[in-house]
C-alpha cells in the first residue's frame, strides 16, 4: 500500500527522511523493539528502556558531523540512533518531564540521517508524553501497533490506536506477536497468550492485521545477542514472518 506523508502545519519533516513509520505498543515486553529492528533507519525514542543498541549490537557515542549533528551508528546497513548511545547502558533514566522532552527533541532534530526512504521509530510502550510529542513534531506516514494476543496487552494496544487517531496519525494495522508456540519435539501447537486476540481487536477498530509472528526461542536468542533473524537467518520461517509484515507496510 502506498502511504502518503501527512502533516499538521507545525510539524517539520526530518531533513533527508522521506517517510516515518512508528512502531508502538500499549504494553511493554510484547515485541515492539524486536519488530522495529527489521528496517532501514531506526530511531529508538524509548528513552526509559532503549533496547535497540543491544538488538542491533551497537554501542558507543555518536560522532558529530560538521554541522554539529549526531551521526547514526550502523549495523547490518541500518542507520541507528538511540538514547542508549547517549547514556550509560546500566544507568536508569530518572528524569523530569522536561529533560525527557529535550532528549526527544535532540533525537528528532539533531541527527544527520543522510538520505532515508524510511525511518522507523521505536516508541516507548504506552500513550504518554513521548508518543504525543513525537506525533506532533514530525509528519508520520503511519503507525504499526504490536501486541501479544492476551487481553491485557490488547487493551493497551486499543488505547494506542485511539491515541494515534486523535493526533491524525494513520494506523497501518496490528501485528500479533507471540501468537503461537510449536513444540520442537512433539510439534504440538500451543497458543500461550491466546489465539486471535489481534484479529478481534482489528475488527473492533476496523483495522488490518498486518501479520503474525509465532513465539520462537530463536527470535529471543538472536535479538538479545544483537543478530536479528532477518539478517542472521534470512531464509528462516522466523525471518520470513517479519519480512511479510514489512512488505505490507511499504
Ligand atoms: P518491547 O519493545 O515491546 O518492550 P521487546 O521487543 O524488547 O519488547 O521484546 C521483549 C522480549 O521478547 C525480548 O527478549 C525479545 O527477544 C523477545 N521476543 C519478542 N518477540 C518474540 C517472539 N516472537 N518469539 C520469541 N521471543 C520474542
Amino acid at each position: 500500500t502506498q502511504i502518503m506523508s501527512r502533516g499538521l502545519p507545525k510539524q517539520k519533516p526530518i531533513e533527508g527522511v522521506k517517510q516515518v513509520i512508528v512502531v508502538a505498543s500499549g504494553k511493554g515486553g510484547v515485541g515492539k523493539s524486536t519488530t522495529a529492528s527489521k528496517a532501514i533507519g531506526l530511531l529508538d525514542v524509548d528513552v526509559y528502556g532503549p533496547s535497540i543498541p543491544k538488538m542491533m549490537n551497537l554501542k558507543g557515542n555518536p560522532e558529530l558531523s560538521q554541522n554539529n549533528l549526531m551521526r547514526p551508528l550502523f549495523n547490518y546497513g541500518i542507520a541507528c540512533m538511540s538514547m542508549g548511545f547517549l547514556v550509560e547502558e546500566t544507568a536508569p533514566v530518572v528524569w523530569r518531564g522536561l529533560m525527557v522532552m529535550s532528549a526527544i527533541e535532540k533525537l528528532l532534530r539533531q541527527v544527520d540521517w543522510g538520505q532515508l526512504d524510511y525511518l522507523v521509530v521505536d516508541m516507548p510502550p504506552g500513550t504518554g508524553d513521548v508518543q504525543l510529542s513525537v506525533s506532533q513534531n514530525i509528519p508520520i506516514s503511519g503507525a504499526v501497533i504490536v501486541s501479544t494476543p492476551q487481553d491485557i496487552a490488547l487493551m493497551d494496544a486499543h488505547k494506542g490506536a485511539e491515541m494515534f487517531r486523535k493526533v491524525h496519525v494513520p494506523v497501518l494495522g496490528l501485528v500479533q506477536n507471540m501468537s503461537v508456540f510449536q513444540c520442537p519435539n512433539c510439534k504440538h501447537k500451543t497458543h500461550i497468550f491466546g489465539a486471535d486476540g489481534a484479529k478481534k481487536l482489528a475488527q473492533t477498530l476496523d483495522l488490518d492485521v498486518l501479520g503474525e509472528i509465532p513465539l520462537y526461542p530463536s527470535i529471543r536468542e538472536t535479538s538479545d545477542t544483537g543478530q536479528p533473524v532477518v539478517f542472521s537467518q534470512p531464509e528462516s520461517d522466523e525471518a520470513k514472518a517479519y519480512l511479510r509484515i514489512a512488505m505490507e507496510v511499504v
